[in-house]
């Protein structure tokens, strides 16, 4: 172990994570009045939010003055991007702050909800990316010296080269072996490399639970894994799946992650079993968070427990910056403090804004039915779609779900499904009807999995 570079990070730790709330909002604070007049002076984009209200930075006194500057959207920034390309030759050149040849990396948004948009990183932008990464890992207790099997998607925004010059940035040894080339290869490659964690999807790590008696004639706790790290999909924030890939994994801690390209970034703890919700959000020096009505974008206090549209404020970007930006993602917080001790808000991501449905006047998210039916496990597997037949949002009741159950005889799936209606009606306050279906019935995606699919009426 490095302890020079050991020494930097306890430090660097403990300066920014765990300052107190008001030290916190006061360097946002000073950061952002910077950052403000940085995104005012070089992009025309940015210039125009402020025009559109009448004012310069220096006229923006404090937080809920900056709150009436208008949010931007992706479909907006699709918008900018394609006009950068037809009027400059580069998807940048508007929204971008820092000259061309200062801009060294493009990351792209996998494009599940239309045309990917692209985030814009020079040297120091890639350095807070590398940053955050390595603050995730080391609160989980990852140092150099440990060796990290990355067995996600490597072409995908998140899970990629980012993610790899993170690990590398904190001084452990990634592995970037990749989902692409197979579950065999994966497996050849670990029992090669005797890595002591795993960033994988935890659809993955289940499969390699079940596959690995077969493909390697051991168990999956075998293979040796500490740690598992959950990224790309939901699954990591239900208990449940948490306790099924620790125990398959042989004891191993298990984290769900989020943070890719860009300056918001998150990782469970291990108080999320203890009734503790959601991942600590990381990198509130880098980004400013607020939470929008998705409908008419007015901002929603971060109280305890809030759902609303997430609009993040990149504090000290330089490449293509971000003021305001609301993606379309809903976002839970949770205020008060953690059981593991770390200060800050915790937030869980629920899901498109889009999906959003109203069944007779209650809003319900197709993440927050997941989480629910994920309760149940390993009693379902938890593939399960939405069906509608009308346009949406508004659903008459009862919801229809088709939904898998994990392997049950007729009375098990009697009692499961009157189990299953009255969880929905307790904790989403929502009457619904399941369809039935054997396990692996269902398609499983590669990428983000759609929940909703629409039906002839
Ligand atoms: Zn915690």
């Amino acid at each position: 172990m490095n302890a020079q570079a050991d020494a930097h990070r306890r430090l660097w730790n403990e300066r920014v994570e765990t300052m107190s709330r008001d030290a916190l909002r006061a360097l946002q604070w000073q950061r952002l009045q910077r950052q403000m007049q940085y995104n005012y002076d070089r992009s025309p984009v940015h210039r125009g939010k402020f025009e559109a209200i009448g004012a310069r930075p220096q006229d923006i006194r404090d937080f809920d003055d900056f709150a009436r500057i208008p949010p931007m959207t992706k479909d907006e920034h699709r918008r900018v991007q394609q006009e950068s390309l037809e009027r400059h030759g580069n998807p940048y050149a508007l929204m971008a702050c820092a000259r061309p040849e200062e801009i060294v990396r493009i990351n792209a948004t996998s494009g599940t909800s239309g045309t990917p948009t692209l985030y814009t990183l020079t040297a120091h932008d890639v350095a807070v990316v590398n940053e955050m990464h390595a603050r995730k890992y080391w609160r989980a207790g990852i140092r150099p010296g440990h060796v990290m099997i990355q067995a996600l998607s490597l072409s995908m925004f998140t899970g990629g080269l980012p993610l790899s010059q993170g690990i590398m940035h904190l001084g452990a040894c990634v592995v970037p072996v990749g989902i692409e080339g197979g579950t065999q290869r994966v497996l050849d490659i670990t029992r090669l490399s005797a890595p002591h964690a795993i960033v994988a999807t935890p659809s993955f790590g289940q499969y390699l639970i079940e596959e690995a008696p077969r493909l390697t004639g051991k168990p999956a706790s075998a293979l040796g894994f500490r740690w598992f790290f959950c990224a790309g999909e939901s699954g990591g924030g239900n208990p449940e799946v948490r306790r099924t890939l620790a125990e398959g994994f042989g004891g191993a801690r298990i984290f769900d992650h989020t943070g890719g390209g860009h300056a918001f970034h998150g990782i469970s703890c291990d108080a999320s079993d203890d009734g503790c919700e959601g991942m600590h959000f990381v990198s509130e020096d880098h980004c400013l968070l607020e939470l929008l009505d998705p409908a008419s974008k007015v901002p929603l206090p971060l109280a305890h427990g809030a759902i609303g549209e997430m609009a993040f404020t990149f504090l000290d970007w330089r490449g293509g910056p971000f003021m305001r930006y609301a993606l379309g993602d809903l976002l839970q917080v949770w205020t008060e403090p953690c059981a593991c001790g770390m200060p800050g808000i915790r937030f869980a991501i629920l899901g498109r804004t889009d999906d959003m449905l109203t069944v007779k006047g209650v809003n319900v998210y197709p993440q927050a039915i997941a989480n629910e039916i994920f309760r149940l496990y390993p009693r379902v597997t938890g593939a399960f779609r939405i069906l509608l037949d009308g346009p949406g949002p508004k659903v008459s009741p009862p919801l229809r779900i088709r939904i898998e159950h994990g392997g049950l005889d007729v009375p098990q799936l009697a009692a499961l499904d009157e189990e299953l209606g009255a969880l929905f009606r307790r904790s989403l306050r929502i009457r619904a009807a399941f369809e039935w279906l054997a396990p692996g019935t269902l398609p499983r995606e590669a990428g983000k999995t759609k929940y909703i699919e629409r039906i002839a009426p």
